[in-house]
């Protein structure tokens, strides 16, 4: 993947004037002190439990608990299940509950109503939606998707192309548009691709290479899971013909929440999944033999939605509607752009993530050898982080609930790490399941 220079251009302008920090001594914790007194967002962070000590950089991976997410939950255990059990079906708008939440999650993707849904997973999403555009475009074979790219998106691709006789999926070695040009033949039914790249944090142009895929006639398929809450999205005015995301990330739906997938109304009349459950069906309550796709975004459902989990989400996405997604950006763009100067200068470490911000998302990817003990070694001081094989660490930021002054915390504290050597010991370098 190609980083560019640093990009100078007038809108890039940095938070501490026009010049990079330069050295940790250059950026004094007072002064990010200071930059959190006048910060819109700050009074988000008493929406979430958080530990009273250290910093969490991990929201890019799992979301942290938002305060009413407890009550919530408790209430659809304790009243809508536990006193009312089936009749909350009706009076509690069980049933209604995953085009609610999808209702609620398309302000924060740019989509006009009725063409998201809650349901499954991120996984399972894109299969129905990959399997839909095949359908879509007979006739033609080709799925393409990046070669780097989270590696489920991948994983379904193959699963899809291997059930429709003659299909393929093919694996780009860059998202550039040079590269997509000569892959764009006649036979490309869809292409997938990741909005925000879960290793370098790399943004793509959604709007450019969404044009670029329907003028070759293909279907453009968006995976959110890392944009979404970190940044305005816009896939109404992308032109985008799908989009999957998860929930668990960014938008602090949980571990595991549902997610969601968004299906443009002009498809929606003609789109079929193939896992075509009752929940999909014009009736399912009648029960009958022969499966009839319901209107609109509700044949992308298949099975009852997980209750508790989306009484989660509901929670999560109440925060969610009081925040200025543009506020949240402009905090994104400032609290990376003070990470990277701050870290930038520190002995064997190589900034991965794109300088420029129309090329980045909400995270940092550092670059060093030996970046899983380093970021075991600061997982114990507190600051936490997280790996990606073979050498980057990562680190994601996220406006609600981070501070200016702790991500000075986390840059002085890698510093140390780095400074002592401490990582070179034993205990840090034993690898867990999760990384
Ligand atoms: C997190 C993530 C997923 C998660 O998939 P699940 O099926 O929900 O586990 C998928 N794609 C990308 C790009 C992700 O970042």
């Amino acid at each position: 993947m190609s980083i560019g220079p640093d990009d100078t251009r007038p809108d890039d302008a940095r938070p501490f004037g026009s010049r990079p920090l330069g050295s940790r001594p250059g950026i004094t914790r007072a002064q990010c002190e200071a930059l959190d007194a006048a910060d819109p967002l700050a009074g988000f962070r008493a929406d979430f439990t958080l530990p009273e000590k250290g910093v969490y950089l991990d929201g890019n991976s799992l979301g942290a608990l938002p305060v009413r997410t407890a009550e919530r939950v408790r209430e659809v255990v304790e009243e809508e299940w536990g006193r009312e059990l089936i009749r909350s079906w009706n009076d509690a708008g069980w049933f209604e509950q995953p085009y609610r939440l999808g209702g609620r999650i398309a302000p924060l993707v740019g989509a006009a109503a009725g063409q998201v849904v809650v349901c499954d997973t991120t996984s399972v999403n894109l299969f129905k939606v990959l399997a839909a555009a095949l359908r879509l475009r007979p006739g033609r074979q080709t799925v393409l998707g990046d070669g780097a790219a989270f590696p489920t998106d991948l994983y379904i691709a193959e699963g899809v192309t291997s059930l429709v006789g003659g299909a393929r999926s093919v694996l780009l070695p860059s998202t550039g548009a040079e590269e997509l040009e000569r892959h764009l033949d006649g036979d490309v039914a869809a292409v997938v691709l990741s909005h925000v790249d879960y290793r370098t944090g790399e943004l793509l142009d959604m709007a450019a290479i969404t044009a670029q895929v329907r003028a070759a006639g293909a279907l453009m398929i968006w995976d959110v899971c890392h944009s979404v809450g970190a940044l305005p999205v816009e896939l109404d005015a992308c032109g985008a013909d799908f989009a999957v995301g998860c929930t668990y990330k960014y938008l602090n739906g949980g571990p595991g929440s549902p997610a969601f997938l968004y299906v443009a109304e002009r498809h929606q009349g003609a789109a079929e999944q193939p896992l075509s459950g009752w929940f999909g069906h014009a009736r399912p309550f009648a029960f009958e033999p022969a499966y009839a796709p319901t209107d609109g975004i509700g044949r992308f459902l298949t099975s009852s939605p997980s209750l508790l989990g989306q009484a989660a989400l509901g929670a999560a996405l109440d925060v969610w509607e009081r925040a200025d997604l543009r506020a949240v950006r402009a905090k994104s763009l400032a609290l990376t752009d003070l990470f990277i100067a701050l870290v930038e200068p520190l002995d064997g470490i190589e900034v991965v993530t794109p300088r420029e911000h129309h090329r980045r998302g909400s995270q940092v990817a550092l670059r060093h050898r030996d970046g899983y003990p380093v970021v075991q070694a600061l997982i114990e001081r507190g600051v936490i982080g997280d790996f990606r094989a073979p050498d980057l660490m990562r680190f994601g930021f996220t406006p609600l609930y981070v501070s200016y002054a702790q991500v000075w915390d986390a840059a002085q504290q890698l510093a140390e790490v780095l400074e002592s050597g401490e990582w070179h010991e034993e205990r840090f370098n034993r690898r867990g399941a999760v990384t």
